[in-house]
């Protein structure tokens, strides 16, 4: 449905304030891709809910009358995650943006799911706390729990799940439910929360959440270790991993990267296979001793260059450059698009996946940076090119497809965090066999009319 009628006008706009529902051709525009090459429908509308009653009637609403719904936050997803692939309704949740209470003894927060996750963080930290998981974009915490993100200190940290405790959502029908507790622990049935965390909008809407928090680490060291082959810098990060290290982060880097970065930043770092890592401690003495076991561990696996105890503003502005590559990467190549591979893999068989894939982009011939926040086994290669190219455009899907296809035979996923939405859905069958059957029996009884961003995970 890409136009809504008069009289369907008339009731969304009773719904919300004058100025929270438009059917204005920008603002409908503005929501129909996120920064993938997918596509969606024009949506008919958007509305923009500031209360849980209000997401509840509008769902009402639309599940009597067969509208489609597909619930937006910061539109940062690389799948077509929040890309109304039927048109109908966006349901825009950046207005839901109250951070609610911060409970530091609790270390924890309830916030509305607009809020952004480094105002939440802002915030937390003047208590001397922080929500870890990080994807770089500065994306909503709603989009977060529905794509289960994760980033830099995930190794470390955790991902998005590991840090939900408690939600209200509603549901496609319009009920509001909750699901899990504030106690810190608790084996009371199903996990509803989990089930929730990583449904991409597909199982209902969050409209507030208790997360948990954790306490800003008194002391950091990073370090940047540098290798003259890739394949010697992949099996460090598995030897590093095993050896229990616990690295706060730990992301690889391969030469090609590393020379954008540096052209875009002045950063002065060797253009060779790299490993950037970061240490939390509650001392500078135990940091120390890690930097030492540290670096005889990446001497003995052929490592050539470290620098330790980068200052805290070059650290900062490393992992800024890190965070931007993708924006580095398509500011390299204007006028062309990305397709970012997400695969993950055990930790063992990270080596021979960074080197498999690098080996796969240098035979196509193909524009793509290989990378990844590999203490997690997570691996990216972003691929530059014109989807408008079919012939080019097809190659890049034959790379991704190639990547993912091996991560799931080593027993890996075909996303570690960017989720499904439109692109990775091929994939399932393959990585879940009878349990994605199960996924979408509990799909279809929770919305029977498939009526909730619907196009996603499910082919
Ligand atoms: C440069 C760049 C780097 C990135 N790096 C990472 C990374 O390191 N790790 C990582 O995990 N991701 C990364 N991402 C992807 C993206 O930022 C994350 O997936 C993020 O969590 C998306 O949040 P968002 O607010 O933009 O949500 P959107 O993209 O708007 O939506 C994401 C999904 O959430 C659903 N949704 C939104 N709000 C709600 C709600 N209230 N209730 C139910 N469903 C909802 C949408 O329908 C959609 O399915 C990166 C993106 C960019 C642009």
């Amino acid at each position: 449905m890409e136009e809504f009628t008069k009289h369907q006008i008339a009731t969304l706009s009773n719904f919300v304030a004058a100025d929270r529902f438009s059917v204005g051709r920008s603002n409908r525009e503005l929501h129909l891709h996120d920064i993938s090459a997918h596509r969606g429908t024009l949506p008919a509308g958007i509305v923009w809910p500031v209360t849980t009653e209000e997401v509840s009637r509008i769902l009402t609403w639309s599940y009597a009358h067969d509208v489609a719904v597909t619930p937006w936050g910061a539109g940062t997803s690389t799948e077509g995650n929040p890309v109304p692939a039927r048109g109908g309704l966006v349901m825009d949740m950046t207005q839901m943006n109250k951070i609610l209470e911060i409970r530091s003894r609790d270390l924890q927060a309830d916030v509305q799911p607009g809020v952004l996750r480094k105002e939440l963080n802002r915030q937390a930290g003047k208590l001397g706390l922080f929500f870890p998981p990080d994807p770089g974009a500065d994306a909503t915490i709603g989009g977060m729990i529905a794509n289960n993100a994760s980033g830099v200190q995930t190794v470390k940290y955790g991902a998005t799940k590991d840090y939900v405790m408690k939600l209200t959502v509603v549901l496609p029908q319009g009920n509001i439910i909750q699901t899990g507790c504030k106690a810190h622990k608790s084996s009371s049935g199903y996990d509803l929360s989990r089930l929730f965390v990583g449904s991409e909008g597909t199982l209902g809407v969050v409209t507030e959440a208790t997360l948990r928090l954790t306490g800003i680490p008194s002391h950091h060291l990073a370090v940047t270790i540098t290798f003259n082959k890739l394949s010697e810098a992949s099996q460090t990060v598995a030897v590093m991993i095993s050896s229990g290290l616990e690295p706060a982060a730990l992301e690889l880097l391969t030469p090609e990267l590393v020379k954008l970065m540096n052209r875009e930043k002045d950063l002065g770092l060797p253009e060779v296979p790299s490993l950037f890592c970061e240490f939390h401690g509650i001392s500078k003495a135990t940091l120390q001793e890690t930097a030492d076991l540290v670096k005889e561990l990446c001497q003995d696996c052929g490592a050539t260059g470290f620098k330790f105890g980068v200052e805290a503003n070059d650290r900062a502005e490393l992992w800024r450059a890190r965070h931007e590559a993708w924006e580095t990467i398509h500011r390299a190549h204007p006028g062309n698009e990305t397709l970012i591979v997400d695969a993950a893999v055990p930790i063992s068989r990270y080596p021979e996946m960074i080197v498999f894939s690098q080996k796969l982009v240098d035979e196509k011939k193909a524009s793509g940076y290989v990378f990844g926040h590999a203490g997690d086994g997570n691996l990216h290669v972003v691929l530059v090119g014109d989807p408008d190219n079919e012939a080019q455009w097809s190659m890049l899907e034959d790379i991704n497809d190639q990547i993912v296809t091996r991560a799931i035979q080593l027993g890996g996923t075909c996303t570690g965090e960017h989720g499904i939405g439109i692109g990775k859905r091929k994939f399932m069958e393959l990585e879940h066999g009878q349990s994605y059957q199960l996924m979408r029996q509990i799909k279809d009884m929770i919305d029977p009319k498939g009526l909730l961003n619907p196009g996603k995970i499910f082919l």
